[in-house]
């Protein structure tokens, strides 16, 4: 490729509104194009970058067995109504109508159009498993689309689903694609992680995600500082925290104590450590069809909740906080409720314990009446009490997987999501197969995404400098860029047109710039777009000499042009 022939517009100034590095350089290194709020055009850069990315996605899908397919970006909305996610998905999906007012859906996934497909064809067990997979664009209504590819509302995702006669098949295909995926990661040359995750809209059990080692990730992730154990935040555990004082021992009753709102106050008021103590969270959760209903979540005051786990508890849309006068309007006070006749002061059916508290004695809490809470509360006491996971892990707890590990957080992108559905679609759209005996089942399902366009910008948040990107070795748009210094100097013009022949003889994908440029802008646009190597064509050729420059280090070498075949086979030993 010619610089002089390519569309490519740099930009020295950082664009307004720009918060992370890979959108900056996203844009000013001349990838992609904004045309919309969350949507973007790719330019011939970030074009090739992306192909790349499919390319080595494709090929792994491929050895694994999988068939590349190409859906439908619209699906008729009757397919996503069979599977009831019509009205469940909420503001992201995005409905449309066609002439005859017929409704259809832009795909934000495609479960329910793969399902509706493989029903058609697959009727025998003896057909099973299959894997079919595509690379489309997707839609989503994001309700805050920013961070350039990182999270668009238009972007490019490989979906994969796979068809099984049993569980134990899909265990297989899950367990194969975590290591298909991590050989596509490990490709692209990136720093990640393989977590437990929190299966979200799509549903299903037991679901992992891949996450990119970055500062800037919007995701936190939990690790064990000597096992493989690894969570998204979200559906961290740890092993249950024992006590590390005294219990408050005392016989249950109501206990007058004036200004102890938080937890902090009472602790001081009765000198214990708020271990022993139950904290009330308030939530005012939104169900289907605009229902709403307040949830009460109950943990030792020593834990926090973390808002998906109690999301999930639920089994609600949404989850909105509550306002004290709201609080008083239930009949409550704020920093006294607690567990006891809860439920008929305020007819929820919705009162959950955190699993930690299951079986706690020598509690306080609040006794629902105001400056008043009860101490010797024995949970035990209880009947039907709902106990789910609600607390969020914090830092230094111990691991649940292995025997002392200490968890700490770290910060990830997600680039890929793997799901174990089961069988939620294919029940609900009577999707099935005859098994070997000759009965009706519906087909066990897994699903695999990863987020093709949001890899560009992970690749970038975690390969570059002050100056620009530094594309990895199976990323780079092109490995060599063959810098002519100065474009009216005829040596100097015939030795980077020869050095660009020769280059491109050995395959080695490579990008002259020969554009009537200042040899400072040119050199500005390598460290900027980021090819892992230039040639500089310069002052030196008088001599016969060209240097080498590394973009990982920007470190310079000097080579002789008689001795060029030397650097010809450095830069091919780097392919
Ligand atoms: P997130 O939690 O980041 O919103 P998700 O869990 O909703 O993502 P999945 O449904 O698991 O996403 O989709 C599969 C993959 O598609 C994700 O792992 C991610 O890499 C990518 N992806 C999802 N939403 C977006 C988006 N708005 N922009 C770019 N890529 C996305
Ligand atoms: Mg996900």
């Amino acid at each position: 490729m010619r610089f002089s022939k390519f569309f490519i517009h740099t930009l020295k100034e950082t664009p307004r509104d720009v918060a992370l590095k890979s959108h900056e350089y996203l844009i000013r290194a001349g990838l992609i194009s904004q045309s919309g709020s969350g949507i973007y055009s790719f330019l011939p850069l970030g074009k090739i970058v992306l192909q790349k990315i499919s390319d080595i996605t494709k090929y792994h899908m491929d050895k694994a067995g999988a068939n590349e397919v190409l859906l439908g970006c619209i699906t008729p909305a009757s397919l996503w109504r069979e599977s009831g996610r019509y009205e469940r998905y909420g503001k992201e999906l995005l409905r449309l109508k066609d002439r005859k007012d017929n409704d259809f859906v832009f795909g934000p996934t495609h479960e329910e159009t793969i399902t509706d497909l493989t029903k058609n064809y697959i009727k025998s067990y003896k057909q099973l498993p299959i894997h079919l997979y595509q690379i489309q664009t997707k839609f989503r209504d994001e309700i805050r689309p920013r961070f350039g590819l990182m999270r668009a509302r238009e972007f490019i995702m490989k979906d994969g689903y796979s068809f099984h006669s049993s569980y134990e098949s899909l265990k297989e295909e899950f367990d194969k694609m975590e290591q298909i995926y991590s050989d596509i990661f490990r490709d692209l040359g990136l720093d990640f992680r393989v977590v437990e995750a929190d299966s979200g809209a799509i549903g299903g059990s037991g679901s992992k995600e891949f996450m990119v080692l970055a500062n800037s990730g919007e995701d936190t992730i939990c690790v064990c500082d000597s096992c493989s154990y690894g969570a998204n935040l979200e559906i961290a555990t740890r092993k249950p925290k024992a006590p590390n004082s005294q219990a408050p021992e005392a016989n249950f009753a109501k206990f007058h104590t004036p200004n102890t709102k938080t937890i902090e106050s009472l602790c001081e008021f009765f000198k214990i450590d708020s271990y022993w103590t139950i904290k009330a969270v308030v939530k005012k959760a939104l169900f289907d069809n605009e229902v709403s209903e307040y949830v009460f979540f109950f943990l030792r005051g020593s834990d926090s909740l973390n808002e998906t786990k109690a999301l999930n508890a639920t089994g609600a849309n949404e989850l909105c906080d509550v306002s004290e006068e709201e609080i008083s309007k239930l009949g409550l006070f704020a920093g006294f409720i607690g567990p006891y006749a809860l439920r008929n002061i305020t007819n929820s059916k919705h009162i959950y314990f955190d699993n930690e508290l299951n079986g706690a004695k020598n509690m306080i809490c609040g006794a629902n009446e105001l400056d008043y809470h009860f101490v010797g509360v024995d949970l035990n006491l209880f009947e039907d009490l709902e106990f789910k996971d609600l607390l969020e892990v914090k830092e230094g707890n111990v691991c649940p997987r292995c025997d002392g590990g200490k968890l700490y957080f770290t910060k990830g992108i997600e680039v890929g999501h793997i799901f174990q559905l089961g069988d939620k679609y294919s029940k609900a759209m009577s999707a099935t197969f005859l098994d070997e005996n000759g009965k009706t089942k519906p087909y066990i399902m897994g699903c695999y995404g990863i987020g093709i366009s949001r890899l560009i910008a992970a690749i970038i948040e975690q390969h570059h400098d002050e100056v620009g990107i530094k594309w990895t070795k199976n990323t780079a748009p092109f490995m060599v860029d063959i810098i002519i210094s100065n474009i009216k100097d005829e040596n100097q013009r015939n030795i980077g047109e020869d050095l660009y022949s020769k280059l491109l003889e050995l395959g080695v994908e490579c990008i002259v710039d020969d554009r009537n440029e200042r040899f400072g802008a040119k050199i500005a646009d390598f460290e900027l777009v980021g090819f892992p190597y230039a040639i500089i064509v310069g002052k030196g050729a008088i001599e016969g000499k060209v240097e080498l420059v590394c973009r990982e280090n920007l470190q310079k070498q000097e080579y002789e042009l008689s001795k060029i075949d030397n650097l010809l086979h450095e830069v091919k030993k780097c392919l």
